[in-house]
């Protein structure tokens, strides 16, 4: 069996079973990082948010490969970090993976910062408590997380930087009906989108990131359009020599906590590390990366209804209702996004309601009354 298919198996060892949703706060994760085994973990505070919460550096390994990996810039974001945390599970009792784990700290030394926008994940909110989004922040550095990233960056001048994300549950893997579970993207540093030996890295381990991730997943791996973006983080750390690797969590049929999604984070990230101190990556090539479908946005709907008879101003008409979750600071609300023929987009569930009848029907108008038929 290969070590990712054995990650899969043995997931459940190393969950941190603490982080079980998706909305858990910066006081959630301080005994995580308190407890950690000193002889295993160097851990450093950092810095703090602009409202003064810790930020942390989890610092392991003796190998001169030196690999960042950061989560959680959006504070809605938050699927890597409970992955960081079963990962630092891992590298503290790693079990019938020790030679592996040993591998990967022979040849690496990893500077983790899990959940670098604490104050938006207190929220729930993407953006900081300045309300600026930290990954438009990476030119000015006004706000203080945006400022110790790139700080770090420039000290420690790692040669792999993980940027761990989350994005919307609607983005399909190409013009399919399948959700991209999970995205990737090795960001361009100019207009032109060269190719340099630096990016051309990320792609190969993108490469084979998506190649052990498709026998899990299939269909459901997308990348993102690499158009240059002059104000963000993974841009400008890939600019500044760093290959750079964008993983961008989404969504799963009934996944809404993302747990399933955090469990491949843990698969994807051990294995792009352990590729890393074997140097595997480096026999994968550019078209591999080229060859992932890029997402397309906003095709799925969390809820499809097909087919309703709707009434207004006395008039009948057919119609098919798309449903989406909008997240909340304290819960997910259903929301009616679309009415009209959705015969080209997909859901997560959907009904064929054959014709019944659903009167008074708008768009953003909430759709809670609309569970009772799934
Ligand atoms: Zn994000």
């Amino acid at each position: 069996m290969l070590f990712s298919e054995q990650l899969y198996e043995k997931y459940e060892i190393y969950k941190e079973k603490s982080l079980f949703h998706r909305r858990f706060k910066h006081k959630d994760i301080l005994p995580l990082i308190k407890k950690r085994n000193p002889n295993v973990f160097k851990i450093t505070e950092i810095g703090k948010s602009f409202e003064d919460r810790e930020i942390f550096m989890l610092k392991i390994g003796t190998g001169k490969i030196k690999i960042m990996l950061w989560s959680q810039m959006h504070g809605d974001e938050s699927t890597a970090t409970a992955a960081l945390f079963d990962i630092f599970n891992f590298f503290e009792n790693p079990e019938s993976f020790k030679n592996e784990a040993q591998q990967i700290l022979n040849s690496c030394t990893l500077y983790f910062i899990p959940m670098l926008n604490p104050d938006g994940a207190e929220r729930f909110q993407r953006r900081n408590a300045q309300d600026i989004d930290i990954n438009r922040d990476a030119l000015r550095l006004e706000s203080p997380e945006g400022n110790l990233l790139m700080n770090l960056r420039d000290k420690i001048k790692p040669e792999f930087g993980f940027n761990l994300h989350d994005q919307d549950n609607w983005y399909s893997a190409g013009d399919t009906k399948f959700p991209a579970t999970l995205s990737f993207l090795a960001p361009a540093f100019d207009k032109e989108k060269t190719i340099n030996e630096s990016r051309k890295k990320s792609m190969l381990l993108i490469a084979e990131m998506n190649e052990i991730l498709k026998k899990l997943i299939p269909n459901q791996i997308g990348r993102y359009f690499d158009d240059f973006m002059p104000t963000a983080f993974g841009d400008n750390i890939q600019k500044k020599g760093t290959s750079t690797v964008l993983i961008e969590s989404g969504g799963f049929y009934k996944d809404t906590e993302r747990q399933f999604v955090r469990k491949l984070n843990f698969i994807a990230i051990i294995s792009a590390l352990y590729s890393v101190s074997t140097n595997s990556y480096q026999k994968k090539e550019i078209p591999d990366y080229e060859k992932i479908p890029f997402n397309k946005k906003n095709k799925l709907f969390d809820y499809i209804l097909r087919n309703v008879v709707t009434e207004k101003n006395g008039k009948t008409y057919v119609a098919d209702i798309g449903i989406r979750s909008k997240d909340l600071q304290d819960k997910d609300i259903l929301t009616i996004e679309d009415i009209g023929d959705l015969s080209q987009n997909f859901a997560f569930s959907e009904l064929d309601m054959k014709h019944r009848i659903i009167k008074n029907i708008s768009i953003g108008q909430d759709a809670d009354f609309l569970k009772g038929f799934f």
